[in-house]
């Protein structure tokens, strides 16, 4: 019989690695946030609406009436053969060669990620990250017990030497580096994408200390102004674990993603989806490969490029009208601006306050594994319309003037600015909003 506590009978039970397993503390916020009254910019859902039904429904009608059986069935841990060829294709739109063979399918490419983790993570290992990184990406690291350490991030990606240092002093430490997780185009939260140069450089980097490379890139084929720079593994085959989804430029129902592997990891990643869900949704494969068959995916894909391009433009237009005094990052792409706070402003503090101006936005904190970020805010661009985003960032800046004229009034709160590193708590938003 277990001691527990009076809430969790269990709670002496768990393994240690759920010690940092807890909702965040702004979920209730954003249970309110998505009341319809309240203009979010925080979460992070693509608009499905923007899909033709018809496109979606053609694929399932030839997926019944040709494929049934097998779409029905258990399939095999690697993936559908010919969605994974497809697959190959798309990719190769990024400069990326590949064969069919190296390519696992996944849950969505979160499940790429956790499956990566689960093979190279023991306790107490590094993933070198940007700063600030993916939410969702930081909980997996977490759940295994890895220690994410953020190197120095400016609007042109990840900075190299500050990697260079990053690893030396870890080095010094007697530190396990097990990897870099970089998402290097349209970054979630940062917006910014990393120019070839680094791209060159941080591979170099990486090889020369063992280091493998995560990429994760989600956002890459939906570009606005102009393409980003080709993948990092169109110009490593060997030290780098690529990972793509259909979520943002499909429909992230279907919950179908990828991870493109070296040979040798590749033969472990298909053992590990196995062990984990014996085989990835076999239905879900089977109509995004007859939608990738028949449909203008292409086209779609241009439809979205078109209409989040249209969306960034307003938050920017927005932006230097309501907010002039403050610096944003100017995404190319994908869904998300990272917004800096005047000194004296706290985001996580802020938020119950814009909350109830009826805005919602994503705190920093949420980004960094450290404690930081307070002074900062991811918006995002993709799910609400022009005209809500222009009403959303007025109100925002509402929010953050009041908040400024009381620190004048009354003396600044004080943000937790130091490096603290929390045990016991997790940032991560529910899903919707990662
Ligand atoms: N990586 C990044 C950077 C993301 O933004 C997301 C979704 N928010 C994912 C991975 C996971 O997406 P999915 O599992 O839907 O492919």
């Amino acid at each position: 019989m277990t001691n527990g506590n009076s809430l969790d009978p269990w709670y002496d039970s768990y393994a240690q690695r759920t010690a940092g397993l807890s909702a965040s503390e702004v979920r209730a916020l954003f249970a309110v946030a998505s009341r319809p009254e309240v203009v979010s910019l925080a979460g992070g859902m693509p608009y499905v609406s923007a899909l033709p039904r018809e496109l979606v429904t053609g694929s399932l009608d030839r997926v019944m009436a040709e494929d049934a059986a097998m779409a029905l069935q258990y399939g095999g841990g690697q993936g559908l053969r010919s969605l994974r060829e497809h697959i190959v294709d798309v990719m190769s739109l990024e400069g990326i060669r590949a064969s069919a063979e190296d390519v696992v399918v996944t849950t969505g490419s979160q499940h790429a990620l956790d499956l990566v983790t689960r093979l190279f993570i023991d306790p107490g290992d590094v993933v070198l990250a940007e700063s600030p990184s993916y939410v969702g990406a930081i909980g997996v690291f977490r759940s295994y017990q890895a220690e994410t350490v953020h190197v120095t991030t400016d609007e042109n990606g990840l900075v190299p030497e500050a990697l260079r240092e990053a690893i030396a002093n870890l080095r010094t430490q007697g530190k396990r580096i097990k990897f870099l997780y970089t998402i290097p185009n349209f970054h979630n939260p940062a917006g910014v994408t990393m120019s070839r140069e680094r791209r060159i450089e941080i591979l170099d980097i990486c090889r020369s200390n063992n280091i493998l490379v995560l990429e994760d890139n989600p956002y890459g084929l939906l570009w606005f102004d102009e393409p980003a720079p080709q993948a990092i593994r169109s110009i490593d085959e060997e030290g780098v674990v690529y990972l793509g989804s259909f979520s943002k430029t499909l429909a992230p129902g279907f919950r179908v993603g990828w991870a493109l592997a070296p040979h040798a990891i590749r033969e472990k990643l298909v053992l590990a989806n196995e062990s984990a869900v014996l085989a990835p949704n076999s239905f879900g494969q089977y109509v995004v490969n007859a939608y990738l068959d028949a449909a203008d995916w292409k086209g779609q894909v241009d439809t979205f490029r078109g209409l989040y391009a249209e969306r960034r433009d307003a938050m920017m237009s927005a932006m230097g009208e309501f907010l002039p005094d403050l610096s944003w990052t100017k995404p190319n792409g994908g869904f998300f601006v990272w917004l800096t706070l005047p000194e004296s402003l706290d985001s996580k503090a802020m938020l119950p306050r814009a909350v109830k101006e009826l805005v919602a936005y994503t705190p920093g904190t949420a980004f960094y594994a450290d404690g930081r970020g307070g002074g900062h805010i991811r918006l995002s661009f993709c799910y609400p319309t022009p005209d809500q985003i222009r009403v959303g960032v007025k109100r925002l800046a509402n929010v953050v003037n009041d908040e400024l004229e009381l620190i004048e009034t009354f003396g600044p709160t004080t943000r937790p600015n130091t490096l603290v590193r929390p045990t016991s708590s997790v940032s991560a938003p529910p899903p919707n909003i990662s």
